[in-house]
């Protein structure tokens, strides 16, 4: 029997299915790492809503989609394939959890699970251990859990040839991603920054890790991310008044926000909660936590800003936008408005009016460099997925030494070969990231022009933000840009913002 697109009706009752299914997915979530239920019970919510996720759904949305190749309808197409080929590997996603919760290797004296074997690299002082530590690790990988990603890789392969795709790259086209611009402009982010990464990563390698870029090992970064002299300054009990003093500025009222449920900040102390800041957007909007357990330091006042960015856009989403606008849609938007607040905390102008913060020029020159990294860390991570989701996977293992290659160029450090199959993220989840940066540094250099270097205090740059906030992703992040700045997505805007701070 020929596929046929849904009826109106059929895809407003699949909206509404939609809507329910994460709304009850976000619950559980929020219950589970919050530390109010133990169990994260995710099966019943899927077996309930199992029918806006089978293969015929899938093809029948896909019908829609050619029919009428707009936006909204690509969000609902993509909601259903993602969610028909996550079903059919989350056996195997669940049980590479469960190894590397559950692997150790024996060091010494004492056991040492194996997601601590990183960390424990980095503290570990001779090189001959370090060495060995790394060696167990790779074997652990390479013997007992990618065996399992090629596994889910064949599954999902057939997969894909039933939704009519011959990849998952082919797939991804189709819903819309332009990823070969996205690449192309990788490149030329990687080409332009090439020296001044160099140059700035050696010296963030020496200072936090007492080794030169060229030195420089893969465990040695562990250390570079984690800076903790700058902790005194980002004090636990201050995170939450600091956000509420910085939202109120552009008039929102985090207390009020609670009083309704639109926003509510769960920061009380439970064993069980998640030590890292999330937010779960139950209801969009309405109905949004944003879950944090105040331990301060300035990953965690990182975490909180970042969070909140997520927060407060989903609660002000117009309850008037469908489905696919408020749940669904391009995430670099979303991204985008959380990495505008997180880099709020590495702003001077923003720790000298909230903190009483000395170097903050020192600390945003970190920042920067930082930075940097992650956008070249991603921007080969791009490169190499594409690649990765365009090759057979009989032909899979041939891609180890494309790993090596493309991130060990970006980088000037050498990744874990074996890292080649667990190292990618679902869904091109890079492409957002990447473009939320963009976004970011375009819309706070649109502000900074509009409001003045201290536009994050002026009443009048949170009235824009609300305004653009109500769109939800009715936009993507490019359409969004165009119609705020007049201009197009450009990494290159991430670069002269990192040159900005690392003068
Ligand atoms: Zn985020």
């Amino acid at each position: 029997m020929p596929t046929t697109a849904p009826t109106p009706a059929e895809l407003d009752k699949y909206r509404a299915g939609a809507d329910r299914f994460i709304a009850a997915l976000d619950q559980e979530y929020y219950d589970h790492y919050a530390g109010l239920k133990d169990e994260l019970e995710l099966e019943p919510i899927y077996r309930e809503h199992a029918d806006l996720l089978t293969l015929e759904a899938s093809q029948r949305l896909g019908e829609a989609a050619k029919a009428e190749p707009t936006q909204r309808m690509h969000e609902l197409w993509r909601f259903a394939c993602e969610g028909y080929l996550g079903g059919l590997t989350r056996e195997h996603a669940e049980r590479v959890a469960a190894l590397e919760s559950t692997l150790e290797v024996q060091l010494g004296e004492q056991k040492v699970g194996f997601r601590m074997l990183r960390p424990t690299m980095a503290n570990e002082p001779k090189s001959e251990e370090r060495a060995a530590i790394e060696r167990a690790r790779n074997d652990l990988t390479d013997r007992n859990i990618n065996p399992l990603h090629v596994e889910a890789l064949a599954v999902e392969a057939d997969a894909l040839r039933s939704l009519g795709a011959p990849n998952a790259l082919a797939l991804y086209k189709g819903f819309g991603l332009k990823l070969d611009e996205l690449a192309a402009q990788c490149r030329g982010f990687l080409d332009s920054t090439e020296r001044l990464y160099e140059k700035a990563a050696d010296k963030l390698f020496r200072e936090r890790a007492g080794v030169s870029l060229s030195q420089a090992q893969r465990w040695d970064t562990v250390r570079v991310m984690r800076a903790p002299e700058w902790d005194p300054y980002f004090k636990g009990d201050l995170m939450v008044p600091a956000l509420k003093a910085t939202l109120g500025d552009l008039g929102i009222d985090l207390d009020e926000q609670r009083r309704l449920g639109q926003v509510v900040v769960d920061d009380e102390q439970r064993p069980n909660k998640s030590p890292r800041a999330f937010c779960s957007p139950i209801e969009v909007p309405g109905k949004v936590m944003l879950v944090i357990q105040p331990m301060g330091g300035a990953d965690d006042w990182r975490a909180l800003f970042h969070e909140a960015g997520h927060a407060e856009h989903f609660a002000h989403t117009s309850a008037d936008l469908p489905v696919e606008a408020r749940r669904m849609g391009d995430n670099a938007v979303t991204e985008g408005w959380a990495m505008l607040l997180q880099h709020l905390t590495d702003e001077p102008a923003w720790l000298n009016r909230r903190l009483d913060f000395p170097r903050a020029d020192e600390f945003a020159w970190e920042g920067a460099a930082t930075l940097l990294f992650f956008v070249r860390r991603y921007c080969a991570k791009l490169l190499y997925e594409l690649e990765f989701h365009a090759t057979p996977v009989s032909q899979i293992e041939g891609l180890r030494s494309r790993y090596v290659e493309l991130l060990g160029d970006a980088l000037k450090i050498e990744p874990s070969p074996t890292d080649y199959l667990s190292d990618i993220d679902p869904g091109f989840y890079v492409s957002n990231y990447l473009r939320s940066w963009a976004f970011e540094a375009q819309i706070r250099t649109h502000l900074k022009h509009e409001f003045g270097t201290t536009w994050f205090a002026r009443r009048e740059a949170g009235g824009l933000l609300r305004e653009l906030w109500s769109e939800g992703q009715r936009l993507d992040a490019h359409d969004m840009l165009k119609q705020v700045t007049g201009t197009e997505i450009e990494l290159e805007a991430v670069a002269e913002r990192i040159r900005e701070h690392l003068k």
